[in-house]
């Protein structure tokens, strides 16, 4: 377990928090509610919270949060769901999580469980980091744990796909506690050992090929959309990103055509772009723009009919900023310590979370598992097994504390 260093302030206000018999009863509690958190996460899961549409997965927590006894629950103009414990404060520390997923309103969210495996689109990203946000709540609020600084729980929407960090940016930019945040923390998907301190950056496009359509025998010869999206796609595809810094682009939606006997009037893709760099993603982007000119112009060359020729539209629908905060930071580094006495070994992290809004603000924020282990995040298949999952909730209540103090 931990071991005691004297020179180090923030190991020494966790060996003695670590210490504290209501931390020692916290923690109990935490082993003892084991099967409820698994029950409440499932049930979280199967409300259906696709990006833009989380309105009944946030009632739920509205609901939740005033249940639990935190105060002032509600919900905000953007649609994030917020609620503090103990008191109204000019200065809080915000733990979060993301309500929304990645998969259209309709698809099966039902758990089916399978050995030690839970079984569901969504049920690790982001019903994991939810169901963590529940329970510290709980926790606190059940052993009566007064921290000195309050903590400020927001349930956030919009964080995945085209909702662009939505809610993050609402909370930090518009809402009643735009000022008041002093640390955040983000539940985001399973694990103890990610800190994510530094946020990677990420421009989407919608882009668009347009013309005018036609019969694809009577018409076969004039400008085809989808055949243009399909050259713009390959030479996409032949891009070579560096290995470091880490950059990664993907088409992930096409959309177009009405019949397979039709020449579409449109087509359409989005293209996520990301890097550590912003030199790289800015050289990417050029790529991107350049293949998309040049299979415009490949695709009217190929045209029998130049009266008739191709249009694109390019829009921007999502721009995420970079940043990182200094390793000395108080709160990485109370978090690499609170890991660390759990025995864990911190694994430091980039990634493009809710925390890119407050870490490009220039404010101290990390993002964190809440506990347990996944595979197939965004997927259909997607599962989740609760290994570590207390542990890794004791050391996020510990982190809070340390950074809190405790009256
Ligand atoms: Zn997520």
């Amino acid at each position: 377990m931990f071991k005691f260093k004297s020179h180090n302030p923030t190991a020494l206000n966790i060996a003695l928090l670590l210490k504290d018999p209501r931390i020692e009863f916290a923690f109990q509690k935490l082993e003892l509610l084991s099967d409820e958190i698994m029950k409440e996460h499932i049930r979280i899961c199967e409300i259906p919270a696709p990006t833009f549409s989380e309105a009944e997965r946030a009632k739920y927590f509205y609901n939740s949060f005033s249940n639990l006894g935190l105060l002032d629950s509600k919900i905000d103009s953007a649609g994030n769901v917020s609620a503090y414990w103990p008191r109204v404060s000019n200065e809080y520390i915000c733990l979060s999580a993301h309500l929304d997923t990645v998969f259209p309103i309709n698809t099966d969210c039902r758990v089916k469980k399978q050995g030690d495996r839970y079984f569901a689109p969504g049920i690790s990203d982001n019903a994991a980091g939810l169901v963590g946000l529940l329970a510290i709540a709980k926790i606190l609020v059940e052993v009566n744990l007064i921290p000195k600084i309050p903590f400020l729980f927001v349930a956030t929407v919009g964080e995945e796909g085209i909702g662009d960090l939505k809610g993050a940016k609402y909370l930090f930019k518009e809402s009643e506690y735009k000022d008041c945040i002093k640390y955040f923390i983000s539940f985001d998907g399973p694990g103890i050992e990610r800190i994510t301190y530094r946020a990677l950056g990420s421009k989407r496009y919608r882009i668009t090929f347009k013309g005018s359509g036609g019969h694809s025998w009577g018409d076969f010869g004039i400008v085809n959309p989808i055949h243009a999206i399909g050259r713009a796609i390959s030479k996409m595809a032949n891009y070579k990103v560096p290995q470091q810094p880490a950059t990664s682009y993907n088409v992930g939606i096409i959309e177009g055509g009405s019949s397979i006997n039709t020449i579409a009037e449109e087509a359409q893709m989005q293209v996520d772009l990301r890097s550590i760099s912003a030199l790289e993603l800015s050289k990417l982007e050029n790529h991107l723009l350049s293949s998309v000119k040049e299979a415009l112009r490949e695709e009217n060359l190929a045209s029998k009919y130049s009266d008739s020729l191709l249009e694109t539209q390019v829009e921007v629908i999502g721009e995420r900023p970079s940043g990182e905060i200094s390793s000395s930071s108080q709160l990485l580094q109370t978090a690499i310590t609170a890991t660390s006495a759990f025995g864990v070994n911190p694994y430091l992290d980039c990634s493009s979370t809710d925390a890119n809004i407050p870490i490009s603000l220039g404010l101290e924020a990390i993002t964190l598992g809440a506990g347990g282990t996944c595979s197939g995040c965004h997927t259909l298949s997607e599962w989740y097994e609760e290994t570590d999952r207390i542990k890794s909730l004791k050391r996020t209540l510990l982190l809070l504390l340390a950074l809190s103090g405790l009256n």
